[in-house]
């Protein structure tokens, strides 16, 4: 619709036939909408906005990892999977060596830098269906569905080696990886139970590949 004044408007246009004494007439009403288009498009936007934030708010800003938040989360939905399917899960723990000494020499801001690139190529190593979760400030946590202690301990080495030698930002660094694993085979425990001892295995895991020197991996299971 075109106002008097030249400005333009959304209307809605309704034409209604009126019998009146043998006689045909049109009704037509014009209503304008502007406030309800107004109305429907911002509740639009808010929606995409919402799922924007609930998007932004599973990751860590830095490394765009996922929090523990997401982990806590998603880990029941894996874990009920992996009973059904009589599947075993693999979890590893990565810990940067000797990360204070990195940032006392270079700066904090470089190793920010360090950290989204090790995630990055972390990502890389990992399958689609794995979990990549910033656990802590220079600490991982990869959660693996439908993965054995030997390939677990596979894709640990190679983010290992990787770390070792592909990282572009020319700073050296390593890290030291503790990897376990949980069969679902025959199990009582709660996904929440399940979780804790997957992350306290391999937590353990990772302090014997530290004491062992680090740069290196370590399966609980082998401790
Ligand atoms: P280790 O080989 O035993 O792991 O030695 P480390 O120095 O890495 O271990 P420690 O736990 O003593 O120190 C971790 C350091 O990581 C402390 C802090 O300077 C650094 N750090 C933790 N979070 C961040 C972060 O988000 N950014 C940066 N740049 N540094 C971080
Ligand atoms: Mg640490
Ligand atoms: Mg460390």
């Amino acid at each position: 619709g075109l106002k008097k004044n030249g400005m333009e408007i959304r209307v809605d246009i309704a034409l209604n036939p009126l019998h009146e004494q043998n006689e045909l007439y049109v009704a037509c009403s014009i209503l304008d909408i502007t406030e309800k288009i107004t109305t429907a498009e911002l509740a639009l936007n808010l929606e995409r906005e919402n799922l924007r934030l609930a998007q932004l708010a599973q990751r860590d800003p830095l490394t765009q990892a996922y929090n523990r938040r997401t982990m806590e989360e998603l880990f029941p939905k894996i874990a009920e999977e992996c009973k059904r399917q009589n599947r075993s899960v693999s979890t590893i723990m990565l810990d940067v060596d000797n990360f204070k000494i990195f940032n006392d020499s270079y700066g904090h801001q470089t190793g920010d830098q360090l950290l989204k690139e090790l995630a990055y190529i972390a990502q890389n190593h990992i399958r689609e269906n794995d979990i990549l979760v910033r656990y802590g400030g220079e600490e991982f946590f990869i959660i693996m569905p439908n993965c054995t202690p030997r390939q677990a301990s596979e894709v640990a080495d190679r983010i290992r080696s990787s770390l070792e030698k592909d990282m572009t930002s020319g700073h050296k660094i390593t890290a030291s990886l503790g990897i376990s694993t949980y069969s679902f085979s025959s199990d009582l425990e709660s996904a929440d139970e399940v979780l804790e001892k997957l992350i306290e295995q391999s937590d353990q895991a990772l302090y014997q590949a530290k004491d062992k020197g680090r740069n290196r991996f370590q399966h609980f299971s082998s401790i």
